[in-house]
């Protein structure tokens, strides 16, 4: 029948939502026991159900269960406890299910697998997909899933909690979305020899034959969805990930939400900061530890809002910012042996190898891990820059939670409760003589969908820099004062769509402000657009 089809389709099916008279139009009678549940009601049943599950895999595995079956109530369930199901559509448990994906494969499409046998066919291979209007595309080649390094075909779990964060977060339509993982081969041992993995069992293709598939996939997604579609990279090798950026970046509208998406974020607890300290950013000293993709695209981006706010050259603004890496400070006397995107930041100082040093002699106002080195922000490393500082800023933004340079306790208790305090993961407020602090989560999330949903609302042609520091400003204003009294620079989980909402907002108006926009003319109420084309799980 009719309604047994509808049934099986994940994104029409209601389940005990269907109401008597659609049941008895669509032939759907015994195919259903007679109780009827509002959208609501399955909401608080799914969450109970939810909440029995013992291990962070099982409910990975219920929700994906659900996106499968009945894709509005996991749509509505996201939505409506964003704070307490994130961390399992995403980081940290979608790490868990990357590792352990094709032990977990459960036989329905979530997004196309491309392999480099494939070459030459990649634009018909999307003919296959069942969505034609695509506008937003999250694609890995899987060899740096979050700080897990090489997951091969594994890595897919990535673009789709990434994509169901768009929807979830910032109502990016999940007809409109397309997850993706180009299969490469992989050059992680277990994988390769796990008799169940489901990539190409071959050790990764480098090079230029690597370039030209990647090529080969953007062109057909363009040729396919039009110059307006979204291709974001997730979770790129270090080196791929800065080349195909720069490769693209001023050809096609994309992003690397590791390195720009990143930034955003951790610029926008920066400019929050403003609100407490008074210290605007161009009178801070930034020192990084990691200058890796998240370290110089904050890095990067920083030196681009000082130059916005001052009008002094990006060469100038960098002086300002120093990083150290595995081999210590990043200095002009190691220019020769430097990777690219580390060589703007060589300055003229002498070398050291320990953070402490390198505090001491560079005086930062604001201190900033990416090293994926825990405990590296120690008690003198913090007391240090208490002492250079009435209000330090340390951001310990290493991932997942055992990977942080220091937890919010050790922050607060070092500095005597002046630090203003930022994370990667998430962390319990904490209490110190007396007073409540709250940690901020430097969440990629405040950003990426609201960027997305932008993109949506305006069909932009380009992602920029000046939208990232734009998306950056939007989040920092939206952060509440009640936040910023206790320390935190981030606004709640839970609002995370009236902050995307921001986001997008000022990231629309500036498509159309720059001549990047595709959907014309523009519309007279941007808000209103915006909420327009905004997905939200309901029945009709
Ligand atoms: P990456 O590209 O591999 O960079 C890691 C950097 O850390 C490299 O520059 C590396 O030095 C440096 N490093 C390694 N050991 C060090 C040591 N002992 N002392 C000083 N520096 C050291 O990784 P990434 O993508 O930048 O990510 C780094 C961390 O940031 C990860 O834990 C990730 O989870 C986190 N992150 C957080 C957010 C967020 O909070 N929103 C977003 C993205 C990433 P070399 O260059 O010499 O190898
Ligand atoms: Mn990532």
């Amino acid at each position: 029948s009719e309604g047994y089809r509808t049934m099986k389709t994940p994104s029409l099916n209601k389940g005990l939502g269907f109401t008597a008279d659609e049941r008895n139009k669509m032939g759907l009678k015994g195919l259903l026991p007679p109780a009827e549940l509002t959208l609501e009601a399955q909401v608080q049943v799914t969450m109970e159900e939810f909440r029995r599950k013992s291990s962070p895999l099982d409910k990975y595995i219920f929700l994906q269960s659900l996106q499968d079956t009945h894709s509005t109530l996991y749509y509505a369930v996201l939505s409506g406890h964003t704070h307490e199901t994130m961390p399992f559509v995403y980081t940290p448990v979608v790490g868990e299910a990357c590792q352990k994906f094709s032990q977990i494969y459960r036989h329905t499409p979530q997004g196309l697998y491309l392999s480099i046998d494939d070459r030459g066919e990649l634009r018909s291979i999307l003919d296959n997909w069942p969505q034609d209007d695509i506008r937003a595309i999250v694609f890995t080649d899987g060899e740096r899933i979050l700080g897990l390094g090489d997951q091969g075909i594994d890595g897919m779990g990535i673009p789709v909690g990434k994509l169901a964060l768009y929807t979830a977060c910032a109502g990016v339509h999940p007809d409109h979305c397309l997850p993706v993982t180009l299969d490469v081969g992989t050059n992680n041992q277990d994988k390769l020899d796990n008799p169940y993995y489901i990539g190409r069992r071959e050790k990764r293709t480098t090079g230029a034959e690597y370039d030209a598939f990647v090529g080969e996939f953007i062109e057909a997604a363009v040729d396919k969805y039009g110059k307006a579609v979204m291709l974001q990279f997730e979770d790129f090798g270090n080196s791929n990930a800065f080349r195909l950026l720069h490769q693209w970046q001023d050809k096609v509208c994309c992003f690397n939400d590791d390195i720009q998406g990143t930034a955003a974020v951790a610029l926008a607890g920066v400019l929050a900061s403003t609100r407490v300290t008074g210290v605007p950013v161009q009178d801070n000293r930034f020192l990084f530890l990691g200058a890796g993709e998240a370290g110089a695209g904050i890095a990067e981006l920083i030196a681009y809002a000082i130059h916005r706010e001052t009008d002094k050259s990006i060469e100038e603004c960098r002086k300002q910012i120093f990083m150290l890496d595995s081999k210590g400070l990043v200095c002009k006397s190691r220019i020769g042996g430097l990777q690219h995107h580390k060589i703007p930041f060589a300055h003229a100082v002498d070398h050291t190898v320990d953070l402490l040093s390198a505090i001491k002699m560079l005086k930062p106002t604001a201190l900033l891990g990416v090293s994926t080195i825990p405990k590296s922000f120690n008690q003198s490393v913090v007391e240090e820059m208490t002492s250079l500082n009435e209000r330090p800023l340390i951001f310990a933004l290493s991932n997942p939670t055992s990977k942080a340079e220091c937890t919010p306790e050790e922050a607060y208790t070092w500095s005597n409760g002046t630090a203003i305090y930022a994370s990667g993961s998430p962390f319990e407020p904490v209490e110190l003589d007396g007073k409540i602090y709250t940690p901020g989560q430097g969440n990629n999330a405040y950003i990426f969908p609201g960027i997305g949903l932008a993109a949506v609302a305006s069909g932009a042609t380009r992602i920029t820099d000046l939208d990232m520091y734009i998306a950056a400003k939007a989040l920092a204003d939206a952060v509440p004062q009640e936040r910023l009294d206790s320390s935190c620079v981030y606004p709640h989980l839970e609002n995370i769509r009236e902050v995307s909402l921001q986001v997008a907002m000022a990231v629309t108006a500036n498509k159309y402000a720059t001549g990047q926009a595709s959907v014309l003319p523009q519309p007279v109420d941007l808000e209103k657009h915006i909420r327009s084309v905004m997905y939200e799980p309901t029945y009709t």
